[in-house]
């Protein structure tokens, strides 16, 4: 990233929410399910799988989080009715996981029944490392439940995820792979960008060595290729692995992936809960300060012009 990029990076929580919300409005499919959907059909349309995220990780009674149970319901109730390609991603924190273990486990069971009686999908999203370890254990007792209709996410930033990996694979778990998103300390994390690629490389050999299906979730050019290359090597077919990538990023290179007959899945949020994400997104966009001037100077120049 770029001196000035990393610069507005930082200042971002002092930007008004109406401009958040402006400037990362390519990242977000809207605040309704309908909304949702609309931008799955045009996925769908281009080839592209979906998976659906109802944001909620902002929450902060058990009413709220019930409130995200339902509107899962109704994700799962679109999908079928309107015939989507989609499954759906779930935050533990927009469940309940800080209200109390128990609690978030009872709605993710709910969630991922409702998505097991329209036979589909739920993928765990791994959120910061305060989260890791109740949240591979709440994977592992659904799994151990028999509920299998169900994926996890693992982070090649976090020195344990090998462990990890290793740990979960009498389970042959359905995992995504992404780098990690959240700040960490190094003493759990790598921090330096080559140290995170070799790991995310290391963690992906030792998934597909152990018969793991893989979303290999990056926009990172490199890591595509590696990619590409390891699932070459396993000798895998397009149905056995698939890429992901998020709303609004990379779409060159996710149109590259379906040419060459791969499988691309597409992360789309949705919802009310929409600043964390937002921020998320924002914070690790590259051309940031460029995104905030051609708002600024759009709005300032449409004011003039009117
Ligand atoms: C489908 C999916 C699900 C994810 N789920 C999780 C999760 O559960 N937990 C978690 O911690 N992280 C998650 N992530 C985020 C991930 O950890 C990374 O933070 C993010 O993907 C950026 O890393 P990268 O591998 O794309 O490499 P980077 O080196 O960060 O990015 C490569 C290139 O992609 C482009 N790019 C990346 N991000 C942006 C952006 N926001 N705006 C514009 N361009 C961008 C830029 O051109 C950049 O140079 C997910 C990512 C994806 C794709």
């Amino acid at each position: 990233m770029a001196l000035l990029d990393r610069a507005i990076a930082r200042l971002l929580p002092a930007v008004p929410r109406p401009l958040v919300q402006r400037i990362s409005s390519r990242y977000i499919a809207g605040e309704t399910v309908a909304e949702a959907c609309r931008t799955v059909t045009q996925l769908n349309e281009q080839g592209r799988m979906a998976t659906i995220d109802v944001l909620g990780e902002e929450i902060s009674t058990p009413e709220a989080a019930l409130e995200i149970v339902g509107a899962y319901h109704d994700v799962f109730e679109a999908i079928k009715s309107e015939h989507l390609d989609s499954n759906v991603s779930v935050k533990l924190t927009g469940l309940g996981l800080k209200l109390g273990y128990d609690l978030c486990k009872r709605n993710l069971q709910t969630v991922v029944r409702h998505a097991a009686e329209s036979g589909n999908f739920v993928r765990i999203d791994m959120e910061d490392s305060s989260c890791t370890s109740d949240t591979l254990r709440m994977y592992r007792e659904l799994r151990e439940e028999g509920l299998d209709n169900v994926g996890v996410v693992l982070q090649a930033y976090l020195r344990r995820t090998i462990r990890d990996i290793r740990d979960l694979a009498p389970l042959r778990p359905n995992v995504r792979l992404c780098k990690g998103i959240y700040v960490e300390p190094p003493l759990i994390a790598y921090r330096d960008f080559d140290a995170v690629r070799e790991n995310f490389v290391l963690c992906l050999r030792e998934l597909l060595r152990k018969g793991s299906y893989v979303g290999i979730a990056t926009h990172d050019k490199w890591l595509i290729s590696e990619g590409l290359r390891l699932v070459g090597e396993h000798g895998l077919k397009p149905e056995e692995y698939e890429f992901q990538m998020l709303l609004g990023v990379s779409a060159a290179a996710g149109d590259r992936l379906i040419r060459e007959g791969h499988r691309l899945r597409v992360y789309v949020p949705f919802g009310k809960h929409w600043y964390s994400y937002s921020m998320r997104r924002l914070q690790e966009n590259p051309k940031i300060a460029g995104y905030i001037a051609a708002d600024t100077f759009g709005r300032v120049l449409g004011r003039n012009g009117a």
